[in-house]
């Protein structure tokens, strides 16, 4: 299972990654980079996370999509300082992008950055951004099998959030075996159950896991 990407055009990311990743070292602030499907969820759970965060620290938002700033307009609803990409088609972001809208933030006010990539569970993963976390967001309306049928997404993440729990008895995803297919892949990887649409499940045990890192980050 690979990415196939030109090789040079790997190394020139992984360059401006590194530097993405040394400027965020030394301002102390996490950076999230949020993978998954069209509609799984992404921008309503981050809508959710922000409102819990905002009260503790500032937060920065990097909106990738294809086209339009309805994610971004949502995301500045929340308070966030908020930059919009559009890729214009693209299916993913990469580093040079996020190297490009930084400087658009102020840093100082902030000690998270989230990373909304575009929604695709493909090539998203073969590009690193210079994030701390990869998170992918699954959710149960997309069907169990796609753990397993999209490892390279997987494999490239930390933590796994399942949205959408709600639904589980209108659909077919059976979560015992999603969950063990993750496992599967990538053993050691952190697995979450959400319901964002109105945060009655682990919207606040997700929050409390990047506020921790984001201390940790912060303090060192
Ligand atoms: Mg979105
Ligand atoms: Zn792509």
């Amino acid at each position: 299972m690979k990415v196939d990407i030109n090789a040079n055009i790997m190394d020139i990311n992984n360059a401006y990654a590194t530097k993405n990743r040394e400027l965020l070292e030394e301002k102390g602030i996490l950076v999230i980079n949020i993978m998954g499907s069209p509609g799984a969820g992404k921008t309503t759970l981050l809508e959710r996370l922000l409102t819990i965060w905002q009260q503790h620290f500032g937060v920065a938002v990097i909106e990738g999509d294809l086209a339009t700033s309805k994610d971004a307009e949502r995301i500045k609803a929340c308070g966030a300082q908020v930059v919009q990409i559009n890729t214009d088609g693209g299916c993913h972001l990469d580093a040079k992008m996020i190297t490009q809208v930084l400087p658009g933030f102020d840093l100082d006010q902030i000690k998270l950055v989230i990373i909304e990539n575009v929604g695709n569970l493909v090539c998203p993963a073969g590009f690193d951004l210079g994030e701390d976390i990869r998170m992918v967001v699954l959710s149960t309306a997309e069907g169990s099998d796609k753990p397993a049928k999209y490892p390279s997404a997987i494999l490239a993440a930390d933590w796994v959030v399942i949205n959408k729990l709600d639904l589980l008895d209108f659909t077919d995803f059976d979560l015992d075996n999603a969950v063990a297919d993750i496992r599967q892949i990538k053993p050691a990887i952190r697995i979450f159950n959400t319901v964002a649409r109105d945060k009655t499940q682990g919207i606040d045990q997700l929050a409390a896991a990047v506020s921790e890192l984001v201390e940790a980050k912060a303090s060192k």
